[in-house]
């Protein structure tokens, strides 16, 4: 691994602390010192590690041990530009979904792009239920936990998307 050129991106996670994009993988700050960051794979249970210097990639660890998430990486990204544009914007959240999605488009990847769009559109009824205050906190770190088992099972070919989308409504409608 001498190529110090390679392409890495670093998105928002969840604890609003960078995490590294590289190749359909993400990973997680282990550990930084000076200008040197150790990163692991963000699943838990996969022994895959990056060292960077300076943002660049300066050594890879060990193998994952699961394929790789671009599906579910590209859905993030979505709803990081949509989130971005329903605070700085006055349009309706579905017409920024659907303008985001239609950039998307091309006419050699449609069966990924209706994937993506099923999946978009169980994070933005995830997004909106969310932002609902009447609702206790304790309900949705329950949804939360659900749908991201169930992600992880369209994710590793478990179900399809048709089930995936059923079981996500089911989960969110819960009382
Ligand atoms: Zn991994």
């Amino acid at each position: 691994m001498a190529d110090a050129q390679v392409q890495v991106k670093f998105v928002p996670n969840q604890r609003g602390t960078p995490s590294l994009v590289h190749n359909g993988f993400r990973y997680n700050v282990k550990q930084r010192r000076n200008e040197r960051t150790y990163w692991v794979c963000h699943i838990r249970t996969c022994p895959a590690t990056v060292n960077t210097l300076n943002n660049l990639i300066t050594k890879f660890g060990n193998h994952h041990n699961h394929a790789a998430e671009h599906q579910s990486l590209k859905v993030e990204e979505i709803m990081n530009k949509i989130k971005k544009r329903v605070h700085e914007e006055i349009s309706p959240v579905l017409s920024i979904y659907e303008e985001e999605i239609a950039k998307l488009r091309t006419p050699e990847w449609d069966q990924e792009i209706q994937q993506i769009q099923a999946v978009t559109e169980i994070t933005i009824l995830q997004y909106a239920a969310g932002g609902k205050r009447n609702v206790k906190r304790r309900k949705y770190r329950d949804i939360d936990h659900r749908l991201a088992t169930l992600k992880q099972r369209l994710q590793n070919g478990d179900i399809d998307v048709i089930r995936f989308a059923d079981s996500a409504s089911y989960i969110l409608h819960l009382d």
